[in-house]
């Protein structure tokens, strides 16, 4: 079959894990026309190999495009770019030498457009939606997801209508707003958000960016396990913290690491990947504990991480299967840790962290504290977005300071 201009000649199809039925690139693709689960991009990867280096990477540009060989879209596709990606990995010192490991890095993500790394995928997601012919988007959101389908849909010239729950920081709201999309506050969860979609904003005419509800989202979080490949030299770490809501960026990054071996761009054995979560929402730890293949919805998630208060994620089969194929592990940390630990990420390293980010220190010490993670190791934690979004956690984690708990 001939696949349409607009996408990479080396897209094969889309795939899925969940039953392997596939679906080409003939119509506008969602999710599983056999069973419903997700569906992930297939390359030809021997050929994108044998016509690309690494090394030519160094000339296509510094922000996430430089990966365009292994995006979906074709060379001459005229996508809607803001500067996503190309997002540092910070040497961080002093806290390595603090928690004993061989080297520390901070990805550090709030530089992208909109101040979060939900940039990555929405700007695949968003361009995907205009290369399928589609002139309006809609997601549900707890907040930075929000903000960049609005930022990159006012640059497409698309419609754009988000529902969040009605505790959603209003920062975010404003931001959604400013960014011309149609807002909608609802009560309850981000579960319940993605319901009340159905009705004000119903496919196909909206088209729906929700987390692993199309391809394109993922293929951009993938950029991230490139960038850090590439980062470090192509020598890659031992173990990634990553803050696991929807877990778009844990599968991307695990998928980005089984690419590049079978590009034969890295050598390396495969890095860990270890989910974090907020005690008061964590299916994934859960599910991962109890040897399960799927998780349960958590009731009342609660936590002041916005991003992680996702109790049911719809992709939990690959996040485990990412997580178990990777032999990592899921760590769930408390609140005070969090804000403790975004606290210290400012106070020592430099970096306005919000709480997610707070999150993914927290747990390094604690797989540090019990051993988990050993002296030898080369380890990567996330801060997934900027801390001024989060006024109410940042007034928690002040007060706790000035309480003497937490960093002094
Ligand atoms: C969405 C979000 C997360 C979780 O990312 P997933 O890909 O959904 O797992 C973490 N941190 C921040 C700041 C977020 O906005
Ligand atoms: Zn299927």
């Amino acid at each position: 079959m001939c696949p349409p201009p607009a996408f990479n000649p080396n897209l094969v199809d889309f795939d899925c894990p969940a039953c392997g039925a596939s679906a080409d690139l003939s119509e506008p693709r969602t999710v599983c026309p056999a069973c419903g689960q997700p569906l992930v991009a297939r390359y030809d990867l021997a050929r994108i190999a044998a016509a690309t280096t690494r090394d030519s990477l160094a000339r296509s540009g510094t922000d996430l495009w430089r990966y365009r060989v292994v995006l979906p879209f074709a060379p001459d596709f005229p996508a809607v770019r803001l500067g996503e990606g190309g997002t540092p990995l910070l040497p961080l010192p002093r806290l390595a030498a603090e928690l004993g490991v061989a080297a520390l890095w901070l990805k550090e993500e709030s530089p992208n457009p909109t101040q979060s790394f939900k940039a990555r995928g929405l700007a695949l997601a968003v361009n995907g939606a205009v290369a399928f012919g589609k002139t309006a988007i809609a997601l549900p959101s707890a907040g930075n997801a929000g903000s960049a389908a609005a930022a990159y849909a006012a640059a497409a010239g698309l419609r754009c209508r988000i529902t969040v729950p009605e505790d959603t920081p209003e920062t975010f709201v404003i931001e959604q707003r400013g960014l011309g999309a149609e807002v909608r506050l609802v009560p309850g969860t981000i579960s319940d958000a993605g319901k009340a979609l159905a009705d004000w904003a119903p496919a196909p005419e909206w088209w729906n960016v929700a987390t692993f509800k199309e391809p394109f989202r993922l293929e951009g979080k993938k950029t991230l396990g490139y960038e850090i490949a590439e980062q470090s030299g192509w020598r890659l770490p031992e173990s990634i913290f990553y803050p696991a809501g929807g877990g778009t960026g844990l599968v991307g990054m695990w998928r980005a690491f089984l690419e590049l071996e079978n590009l034969g761009w890295t050598r390396d054995p495969m890095p860990r990947l270890i989910a974090v979560q907020a005690a008061g929402c964590a299916p994934v730890v859960r599910a991962f504990e109890q040897g399960a293949e799927r998780a349960t919805p958590w009731a009342d998630a609660a936590t002041v991480a916005s991003g992680l208060r996702v109790p049911a994620p719809f992709a939990d089969r690959l996040i485990l299967r990412a997580v178990r194929e990777s032999g990592g592990t899921a760590v769930a940390v408390g609140e005070e840790e969090m804000l403790d630990a975004m606290g210290e990420l400012a106070g020592s390293e430099g970096c306005f962290a919000c709480p997610e980010g707070g999150a993914t220190l927290a747990a390094l010490r604690r797989l540090r504290a019990s051993g988990e993670v050993s002296a030898r190791e080369r380890v990567v934690i996330y801060n997934t977005g900027s801390g001024l979004k989060y006024p109410e956690a940042w007034r928690a984690a002040l007060a706790r300071r000035g309480t003497g708990a937490g960093v002094s």
